[in-house]
C-alpha cells in the first residue's frame, strides 16, 4: 500500500478528531474547556500542513505546506503553553502569564514568514519516495531558530509537567503523568524525524494523539481507581456496620465493623444473611428500601440498633443489588432515655414532676373510660416549721420517706407525682381508695420521719376530688383536691377531706358576694347595724358597728355569711373602709345630739398590708370634723403575729390622735397575756367563750376574774363581750368589769333603732 496515502489517510482521521474534539470542547463550560478548545484546533494546521507535504510531489504545493506546518508549530507552541500555564495551575508559586514566551513564539513566526523574501529560513530539496518526488526541507539559520525556539517552549511544558507529577498528590499525579508521558514520545518521536532527516514525518500522528489524550483527560477523565480506593477506605472506618449484596441476595462485602457484628470472617461472606437472621430476626435483607429499629436483649442490658436497607439501580433502572447498614444506637438510646428520665422525675423523690404526671393522668383516663378515679392532694402540714427547724436535710429526708410511703403503697392502676415543694398528687381508682381508707387515715395520724438521731411526727392530710367530669383540667382536678383541705377544722383527728357538693357550692357562693361586693357598698345593700355597749349601771355608753347586708336576692345576711370570704380573698379591705366611713357618718349625724357615745369599728389584719391604717382614719376624722376619742378601734392580737414593731408604732400613733384602742376576743388567742405585755391599748375585750363552756365554769370565772383584776392594774378598762343572762351580768359586775355587750342588753340594731334604745336606757 502507498505509504504515504496511508499516512494523508491516518492524519486526515486524526484531525476531523481533534476537529471534533475541539468543537465539543469549545462548547463546554468544564474547567480548561476553552484552553482545550484552543489547543485541540492549534493542532490543526500542522496537520493539514503535514498532509499536504505528504501528498505532493509539487515543489510549490510541498512549500505551502512547509509553511502552514511551521507556522501552524508556533501556533501548536502557543496553545501548549497556554493550556499548560491553565492545567498546571496551582503549582509552583504564583501564576504569572507567559507573556514574553509569547512573544517569542511570535516574533518566531513573523521570522518564518519573512523567508520567502531572504531565504533565511529553509529551502526544499527533492529525493524520490516510493517513485515519487518528495520535498525535504533544506535548513539554514532561521529554521535552527525556529527548532531551538520549540524546543525551548517544549522542554520548558515539560519541567511543568514534570513538577506537577512530583507535587501534586496521588489522585491527581495520574493526570500530569499521562500528558507528560505522551510530550516525551511525541517529542522523541518528532526528534528522530527532524535529526535522522527521514522523509515524511510521521510524528504528527502523536501530536493528534497527544491532542485526543488532553481533550479526554481534562474535561472527561475521573481518577476513579484512586476514588474507588479512598471511598472503600471512608466505609471501612465507619462506625456502622456496612453489608453490600448482590442482586441475587449473597453477601459480596462487609467493612470491618459488619464483620464484627456478624461474626463471620472476610472469607466467609457467604453466612452473613443467615448471621444476621440469626441476631435480628426474620426480615428479607435484599430488596427495597427500608428501615427498622431493633432492641436485643433486656434491661441494663438492651442493645439498640438502627438498621437501613438501600437498593442500588443502574441507569437503566435495573436493580443490580443493594447495601445494608446498621447502627449501634444504644449510647445514644441510653441518653434519651436518661435525659427523658431527668426531665420528668422530680430529682429529690424521683417521683414524677407535675407535668408528667398530668399527662400521664390524662392517658389514662383515656386508656381507662370505665374506672372511676380520685384525685388526691397529699399536704404535708407545716412543712417549713419541720425546714426551719430540723434542718432541710432532714426536711429532704421527710419528703422522701412520704415518697417511698406512697411509692409502697400503689399498684399498677395508679399514677402520682410531686406537686410542689411538700405538696404530692396521687391519682387513684375510687374503689382502692375506699378499700383502703382505713388503714391509711391510720397510718397518717402516725406519720413519724426517722432520721439517725430522732423522729418527728409530721401532720399529712389527704383532699380527695372525685373524678366527675372527665375531660376537665387536671390541674383544676388538683385544685380542688386542694380546696377539699381547706373544710378540715380539726387538723389533728380528721386527716382526709372531700370536695363535695357543699364544698363546691361554698367555693360558688363565695365566688357571688365577691362579685357583688363592689356594689352592694355603692348601693347600700351593706349597713352597719350597732350593737349597744353599757357601763355598770345600765347606761348606754356607746356601739359597735357590725357589718349587715341587705341583698336583693338571698336577703338580709349577718356578717358570718360574707366577712370570712372577704377576709380570705382581702376584700375586707374594701368593706372596713366603708364601715369606717360608715361609724364618721353616724358621729357627724349624733354631733351635738349624742355627744356621749362612741361607735368601735373591727379593724382586719388584713387592713395593715393595704394600706397605712392610721392615716387613713385621721384623715377619716379630719373629713368629717369628729372627735377621735369616738371612734373606737378594734384590733383583734393576730394583728401582732407579722411585723409587730410597725404595728404597734401605728397603735401608738393611734393614740396620741386621741383614738381609742381596743384589744378585740382578749382570750380566743394563744397568746393574749404575752401580747398584752406590748400592745398599747386602752380597752380589753373579753371574748364571751370563757363563759360559756360550761365544763370548767368555776375555772373560766377565776380566769376573767384575774383578767379584769389584771387590766385594773394596768389602768385599762375591761368589756365583756356576749354577754347574754342577768347573771352573767351581775358575776361581772362583781368583779369589777367597766362595760358590756351582749344579747342580754340588745342584739345589733339599725341605727334609728339604736338611737332610740340610747335615749329610752339613758333617760
Ligand atoms: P366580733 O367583733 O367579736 O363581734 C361580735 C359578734 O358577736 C357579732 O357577730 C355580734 O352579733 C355577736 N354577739 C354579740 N352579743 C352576743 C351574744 O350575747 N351572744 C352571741 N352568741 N353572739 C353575740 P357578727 O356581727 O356576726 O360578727 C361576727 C364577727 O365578724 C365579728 O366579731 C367581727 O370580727 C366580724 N365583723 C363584723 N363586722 C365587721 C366589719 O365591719 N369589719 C370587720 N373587719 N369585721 C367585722
Ligand atoms: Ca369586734
Ligand atoms: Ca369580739
Amino acid at each position: 500500500m502507498d505509504l504515504r496515502i496511508f499516512y494523508s489517510g491516518v492524519l486526515s482521521i486524526l484531525a476531523l478528531v481533534l476537529a471534533v474534539c475541539g468543537t465539543k470542547a469549545l462548547r463546554s463550560r468544564k474547567r480548561f474547556a476553552k484552553t482545550v478548545g484552543l489547543l485541540e484546533f492549534a493542532l490543526l494546521p500542522p496537520m493539514i500542513g503535514n498532509i499536504i507535504i505528504i501528498g505532493s510531489s509539487v515543489r510549490l504545493r510541498s512549500l505551502i505546506g512547509y509553511y502552514i506546518y511551521f507556522l501552524g508549530m508556533d501556533l501548536v507552541m502557543f496553545a501548549l503553553v497556554n493550556f499548560t500555564n491553565e492545567y498546571c495551575r496551582g503549582i509552583g508559586d504564583g501564576q504569572r502569564k507567559p507573556t514574553f514566551v509569547y512573544i517569542i513564539i511570535i516574533a518566531d513566526a513573523v521570522q518564518m514568514l519573512l523567508n520567502p523574501f531572504f531565504g533565511h529560513a529553509f529551502s526544499l530539496e527533492p529525493v524520490d519516495v516510493q517513485d515519487k518526488p518528495y520535498y525535504r526541507v533544506v535548513v539554514h539559520f532561521g529554521q535552527n531558530i525556529h527548532r531551538l525556539v520549540d524546543y525551548i517552549v517544549f522542554i520548558c511544558v515539560l519541567l511543568i509537567f514534570i513538577l506537577g507529577v512530583i507535587k501534586t498528590t496521588k489522585i491527581f499525579r495520574e493526570r500530569f503523568t499521562v500528558v507528560l508521558v505522551a510530550m516525551m514520545i511525541i517529542g522523541l518521536w518528532q526528534s528522530f524525524y527532524i535529526f535522522s532527516r527521514t522523509p515524511i514525518d510521521r510524528s504528527m500522528v502523536g501530536y493528534g494523539i497527544f491532542g485526543i489524550i488532553v481533550f479526554y483527560l481534562s474535561l472527561y477523565h475521573r481518577p476513579l481507581r484512586l476514588l474507588d480506593r479512598l471511598l472503600s477506605n471512608i466505609v471501612s472506618e465507619m462506625p456502622d456496620a456496612l453489608f453490600v449484596y448482590d442482586p441475587l441476595g449473597r453477601c459480596i462485602w462487609a467493612n470491618e465493623k459488619g464483620l464484627q457484628l456478624a461474626h463471620v470472617k472476610v472469607t466467609e461472606l457467604e453466612k452473613v444473611p443467615e448471621a444476621l437472621r440469626g441476631i435480628f430476626g426474620n426480615r428479607k435483607y435484599i430488596i427495597d428500601e427500608w428501615e427498622d429499629e431493633r432492641v436485643i436483649g433486656f434491661g441494663e442490658e438492651a442493645k439498640y440498633f438502627f438498621i437501613e436497607n438501600h437498593s442500588v439501580n443502574d441507569d437503566n433502572k435495573r436493580f443490580v443489588g443493594s447495601y445494608l447498614v446498621i447502627r449501634d444506637t444504644t449510647e445514644e438510646q441510653q441518653k434519651l432515655k436518661k435525659e427523658f428520665y431527668a426531665s420528668t422525675h422530680d430529682s429529690l423523690t424521683g417521683l414524677y414532676t407535675k407535668q408528667y404526671l398530668y399527662e400521664c393522668i390524662r392517658k389514662l383516663l383515656g386508656s381507662d373510660p370505665d374506672t372511676e378515679f380520685y384525685a388526691v392532694f397529699v399536704d404535708v402540714k407545716n412543712f417549713k416549721i419541720v425546714n426551719d427547724v430540723f434542718s432541710s436535710d432532714f426536711g429532704d429526708r421527710a419528703l422522701i420517706q412520704i415518697a417511698e410511703w406512697i411509692e409502697k403503697n400503689m399498684s399498677l392502676s395508679c399514677v402520682y407525682g410531686r406537686l410542689a415543694g411538700d405538696t404530692f398528687g396521687v391519682f387513684l381508682p375510687k374503689d382502692r381508695f375506699e378499700k383502703d381508707k382505713d388503714s391509711v387515715e391510720k397510718k397518717l395520724s402516725d406519720f413519724v420521719v426517722t432520721s439517725d438521731s430522732f423522729e418527728h411526727r409530721l401532720l399529712i392530710h389527704l383532699g380527695i376530688y372525685e373524678v366527675i367530669d372527665r375531660d376537665m383540667d387536671v390541674s383544676v382536678m388538683f385544685d380542688r383536691a386542694h380546696l377539699a383541705l381547706s373544710t378540715i377544722t380539726d387538723e389533728y383527728t380528721t386527716h382526709i377531706a372531700y370536695y363535695d357538693n357543699d364544698l363546691r357550692e361554698k367555693m360558688l357562693w363565695d365566688q357571688r358576694i365577691s362579685a357583688a361586693l363592689t356594689l352592694a357598698i355603692r348601693t347600700r345593700q351593706i349597713r352597719p347595724y350597732l350593737q349597744p355597749i353599757t357601763d355598770n349601771r345600765g347606761r348606754v355608753v356607746g356601739a359597735e358597728a357590725l357589718a349587715r347586708w341587705q341583698h336583693p336576692d338571698y336577703g338580709f345576711m349577718p356578717s358570718v355569711k360574707f366577712i370570712p370570704v372577704f377576709e380570705k380573698n382581702g376584700m375586707i379591705v374594701e368593706l372596713d373602709r366603708y364601715m369606717w366611713r360608715c361609724a364618721c357618718e353616724i358621729l357627724r349625724d349624733w354631733k351635738g345630739k349624742h355627744d356621749d357615745l362612741f361607735v368601735s369599728v373591727n379593724i382586719s389584719p388584713k387592713d395593715f398590708y393595704f394600706f397605712d391604717v392610721a392615716s387613713e382614719i385621721k384623715e377619716l376624722v379630719r373629713e368629717f370634723d369628729i372627735d377621735p376619742s369616738k371612734l373606737r378601734i378594734e384590733i383583734t392580737e393576730t394583728v401582732m403575729m407579722n411585723d409587730s414593731e410597725e404595728r404597734m408604732r401605728i397603735l401608738d400613733e393611734l393614740r396620741q390622735s386621741g383614738f381609742v384602742v381596743e384589744m378585740d376576743d382578749f382570750g380566743s388567742g394563744y397568746s393574749s397575756l404575752n401580747m398584752l405585755k406590748d400592745m398599747p391599748v386602752d380597752v380589753l375585750k373579753i371574748d364571751m367563750k370563757f363563759l360559756s363552756s360550761s365544763k370548767s365554769r368555776e375555772r373560766a370565772k377565776t380566769i376573767v376574774k384575774n383578767i379584769i383584776k389584771l387590766s385594773e392594774e394596768l389602768d385599762i378598762d375591761s368589756l365583756t363581750e356576749g354577754v347574754e343572762t342577768q347573771y352573767q351580768y351581775q358575776q361581772l359586775s362583781a368583779m369589777g368589769c367597766k362595760m358590756f355587750q351582749g344579747y342580754y342588753f340588745a342584739k345589733p340594731m339599725p341605727i334609728e333603732d339604736f338611737v332610740s334604745f340610747a335615749v329610752k336606757k339613758n333617760s
